[in-house]
């Protein structure tokens, strides 16, 4: 009898300890960060103007390099995938040349960097291109439309200089499909986020994996929602075994007041997100109703 009991208790151990090694290897870890919570943005503006800094601007540009070099190498270490967030056009293309370092220095066996492409912006389908062409290092993108459209027309048109952004929503559409079926037809080098609340764009996603016979649980294709919004996207993605992850905002108030308020105003519309969710809640309240009576 103890005998027996003792093997109950080495099996049960053994059990518990191929369950956690399953659960490692099933659970991708990922975090996300702007480069302007570390960097002042005057500095990347400048450097993306190539304007050249003063000594202390300089001095601030190394510790800000540091931070962000410091991050990337906390998270390939501990194996966790960073998503860079995209910001305006007048600072991105030094967040870009950053990620581009960090990813040729850390992405060597399997993309932990990833960038993010705003497709709104005419010129990104193009540096995608570019960036698949000219490096031979994995890459990661998150593929994102773009939350600072007004923003960007409004500046273009004061300062005069060509709009970075498509002529229209079809323009952003049609971009956004190409980059994410240019970057599931290369999967062997690069690994992506469809950071999206389009229905369109995540069924997209899913019918191009299948032409590509890639599967559900691909470790490179991850579908992204924020967290409480479009959960039946994610949800159902989910359900039917594809990687989500749901993306959480925080911050300090002052920090993620503007985060949250440029997500109520994308949301605001009745042909947004609001209106579609809340449509979606009144129709399953309704079904509930009839199914009791
Ligand atoms: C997981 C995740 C991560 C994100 N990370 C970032 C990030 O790092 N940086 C960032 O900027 N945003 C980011 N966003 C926000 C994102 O860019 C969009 O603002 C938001 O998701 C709405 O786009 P959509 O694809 O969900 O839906 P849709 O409703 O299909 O698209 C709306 C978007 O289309 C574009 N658009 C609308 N009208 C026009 C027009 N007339 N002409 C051209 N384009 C137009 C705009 O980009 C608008 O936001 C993220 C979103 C998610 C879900």
């Amino acid at each position: 009898m103890l005998k027996r009991l003792r093997l109950l208790i080495i099996l049960q151990k053994k059990l518990l300890i191929q369950l956690k090694r399953l659960q490692e290897i099933l659970t991708y870890h990922f975090s996300v960060f702007k480069v302007t919570g570390i960097v002042e943005s005057d500095i990347l503006q400048k450097i993306t103007e190539k304007i050249e800094l003063s000594p202390s601007e300089n001095n601030n540009w190394e510790k800000g390099r540091n931070r962000f070099f410091e991050i990337c190498e906390a998270a390939a270490h501990n194996k966790v995938r960073l998503f860079i967030d995209a910001e305006e056009s007048w600072l991105q293309e030094a967040i870009d040349r950053l990620a581009e370092e960090a990813m040729q220095k850390f992405n060597t066996s399997s993309a932990i960097i990833y960038n993010t492409l705003q497709m709104y912006r005419h010129d990104r389908l193009q540096y995608l291109k570019d960036q698949i062409e000219t490096t031979d290092y994995f890459l990661g993108f998150k593929i994102v439309r773009g939350a600072y459209m007004e923003k960007e027309r409004r500046r273009a048109q004061q300062m005069g200089y060509t709009d970075p952004i498509q002529p229209d929503k079809q323009a952003t559409d049609d971009d956004y499909d190409q980059a994410v079926a240019l970057c599931i037809s290369n999967a062997e080098r690069i690994a992506i986020c469809i950071g999206t609340h389009n229905e369109n764009s995540s069924l997209n996603g899913v019918a191009l994996m299948n032409k590509m016979g890639l599967e559900a649980k691909d470790e490179k294709i991850f579908f992204s929602q924020l967290l409480g919004m479009s959960d039946h996207i994610s949800f159902n993605l989910s359900h039917h075994g594809f990687n989500v992850a749901k993306y959480v905002p925080y911050g300090p108030v002052s920090a993620v007041i503007p985060y949250l308020t440029r997500r109520a105003q994308e949301n605001s519309g009745m042909a947004g997100q609001m209106g579609r969710e809340l449509g979606l809640i009144t129709k399953e309240l309704k079904r509930r109703r009839q199914e009791k009576s």
